[in-house]
């Protein structure tokens, strides 16, 4: 059981929706079938019920049998002296109580109202048979036979009782045909009120099931559409969490990151790792001269620079805070990657932005201090940083707007 909760929780919506829809389908065939059956059943009733309105006629018909082959054909024996007093006698007791049995037993069925006045018509002449026969058999008893029996009126009576059956059997058989013609389109109504109702129910689940695929089918593509829009404000974060905002260069956090992992990378391999540290020369006295806001827009004229230059998907340039950028150049030689810094000191130094308080030049530059090794395991990342400040600082000491390189530790 809880194995069997485990899986349906473990299913999709869509999934469970349609395993809903196929037992509520399996459900109403169920249904359909058990309402089915049960009115097969009912028709096999009826038809019972019919031959029980025909089984009457049966014993109505043995009465009419047991006048003529019974009591009539006896007294016409008798009359020809085929047989004795005491046997046509006893033929006619017999008879007659043959005859009583089946009518009681013809009584015991189920009769309509509008059937017993034919039943006691009938009832009444089988009577009046019943004390003619009794006055026959008195005659035949006589041993004087002082009045003569009258085969005639024997034949009449006979006659008069067999008619009044007849009809009471043509009735009934009307009667049972006219049920059975009641019953059959019963059935046939009964079936198709079946066959409605499921279908109305069949097409109420489809409509109903059909809505909430669609409601489901909208809202998953109302989920898709808000994840993308989320994937894209995501990634949008993402970038401007590892870009400056002033120079739209990669951060310091940024750094940090691409610095441990482009470390890894030389090491694991054995390509040379190239890190190199820039910085304005007399900027100080660069935003006494210009001001702050003319500083920012020599750091952005700076950047624009690091950027024309660093255009390979290997490159990276950072500014590191302040006035302090940074490069990481992997996927290139250290000859190569000397000439990239020269060509951005060179770069800076095109731009020929005026820096009256520089004492080495009358426009902007910038000293560049940088480490080319290939990375060994017992060579620590901060050892590569402290390098190339420590040829930065010689940069600036050989007298700025210059590159130190040096290609090991
Ligand atoms: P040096 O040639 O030795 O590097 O001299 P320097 O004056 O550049 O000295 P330092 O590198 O210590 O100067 C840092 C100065 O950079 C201090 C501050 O005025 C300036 N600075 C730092 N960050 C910013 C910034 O975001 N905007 C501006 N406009 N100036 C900044
Ligand atoms: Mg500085
Ligand atoms: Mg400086």
């Amino acid at each position: 059981m809880e194995r069997l909760i485990k899986i349906v929780k473990s299913l999709k919506l869509k999934t469970k929706l349609v395993y809903l829809l196929l037992l509520v389908g399996f459900g109403l065939v169920v249904v359909g079938l058990i309402g089915y059956v049960n009115i097969q059943n009912i028709k096999r009733n009826m038809d019972t019920l019919y031959f029980g309105s025909l089984l009457p006629l049966s014993e109505l018909n043995s009465i009419t049998s047991t006048y003529h082959n019974d009591l009539a054909s006896s007294v016409y024996q008798w009359s020809n002296q085929l047989l004795s007093d005491e046997q046509a006698s006893e033929n006619i007791v017999q008879g007659l109580d043959r005859i009583n049995t089946l009518w009681s037993s013809y009584l015991s069925h189920h009769k309509r109202p509008e059937e017993m006045a034919y039943v006691n018509y009938t009832e009444a002449q089988i009577q009046m048979i019943g004390n003619y026969f009794a006055q026959v058999r008195s005659l035949i008893n006589d041993p004087d036979h002082s009045h003569p029996l009258s085969l005639m009126s024997m034949d009449e009576n006979i006659q008069s009782i067999h008619s009044t059956l007849q009809q009471l059997i043509a009735y009934e058989n009307d009667v049972a045909k006219y049920e059975h013609t009641i019953l059959l389109a019963q059935y046939e109504n009964a079936l198709m009120q079946l066959i409605l109702f499921l279908g109305v129910i069949l097409v109420l689940v489809m409509g109903l099931a059909w809505m909430i695929f669609a409601r489901i089918e909208v809202q998953q593509q109302q989920l898709i559409a808000s994840s993308e829009t989320l994937k894209h404000l995501n990634l949008k974060l993402e970038q401007a969490s590892y870009t400056d905002s002033l120079t739209a260069l990669f951060n310091r956090r940024y750094f940090n990151i691409v610095y441990e992992r482009e470390f890894k990378r030389s090491l694991r391999a054995n390509k040379p790792f190239i890190f190199m540290m820039l910085d304005i020369d007399f900027f100080k006295q660069y935003n006494d001269t210009y001001g702050h806001l003319q500083g920012d827009a020599a750091l952005q004229a700076v950047a624009k620079v690091l950027k024309s230059t660093l255009q390979r998907p290997g490159d990276y340039p950072f500014r590191l805070g302040g006035e302090e950028f940074g490069i990481i150049l992997t996927d290139t030689d250290c000859k190569t990657a000397q000439i990239i810094g020269e060509k951005v000191r060179e770069g800076i130094e095109n731009l020929k932005i005026e820096h009256k308080g520089s004492k080495i030049l009358p426009t902007l530059s910038i000293s560049i201090g940088g480490i080319c090794v290939t990375p060994t395991v017992d060579m620590s990342e901060d050892a590569l940083i402290h390098a190339a400040d420590t040829n930065l600082y010689a940069a600036k000491e050989r007298g700025r707007n210059q590159v130190m390189f040096s290609n090991k530790l």
